[in-house]
């Protein structure tokens, strides 16, 4: 099993094809937003230091983020895999990911970039509803994933909410900033020969089938 790295950009379907190799290879989805939460309920001084930056909505400072990924990543259940979820994102970054890895005798692995023209992504966001009771998801955008009655869930009737960062205007931001931190990251990995792009405007079955075949590469 090779380790994976995704870079994808808002809303092309990273999440869900994570959650589907995890199911499938048993692999742990290392996160690090995930790895803040959890140290940040620890009575730690390293605890509280992340618990009090991430309640003031601040950035918890890169040497800590490193120190505390290569911790995770030292753990037995990554001895046989992982995927990398939300980091590296800029090149010092990945350059420090770089050097984790060298240090726990890893190699970065497969990584997989995710790439969906911007226009799709802008339907993809602006048509995204989703139950308040059930948390059920459809698009308004497409007719396939639209609700049969307007703003209501098909499955329980419950109240359609559209989520207050899925507007064009937060959704440029965030895409700008993708593509001005990452490309090159991209280009980075590129040199290493260990990226492969896939079209991620597609069924999340077929893109699956996708990322499946370079896993097993
Ligand atoms: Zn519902």
């Amino acid at each position: 099993m090779k380790n994976i790295m995704f870079i994808a950009p808002p809303a092309a379907g990273k999440g869900t094809q994570a959650e589907l190799v995890v199911e499938k290879y048993k692999i742990p989805h290392i996160s690090t937003g995930d790895i803040l939460r959890e140290i940040s309920k620890e009575d730690s001084e390293i605890g509280k230091y992340v618990y009090e930056t991430l309640a003031s909505g601040k950035l918890v400072k890169d040497e800590i983020t490193y120190k505390l990924i290569e911790e995770r990543l030292s753990r037995k259940d990554c001895k046989n895999g992982f995927i990398i979820d939300g980091f590296p994102r800029n090149i010092d970054q990945a350059y420090e990911y770089d050097k984790i890895l060298k240090k726990l005798g890893y190699n970065v692995g497969n990584v997989i970039s995710i790439t969906v023209d911007k226009k799709t992504l802008e339907k993809r966001i602006t048509g995204r509803r989703i139950c308040e009771n059930c948390s059920a998801i459809y698009n308004i955008n497409y007719e396939n994933s639209s609700p049969k009655v307007e703003s209501v869930c098909d499955q329980c009737g419950g109240k359609l909410y559209q989520r207050s960062d899925d507007n064009l205007e937060s959704f440029e931001t965030r895409y700008q900033t993708f593509v001005e931190k990452t490309e090159p990251i991209i280009e980075h990995y590129k040199k290493q020969n260990v990226l492969t792009e896939i079209n991620g405007d597609d069924t999340v079955e077929n893109i699956f089938k996708k990322i499946d075949k370079i896993i097993k590469n």
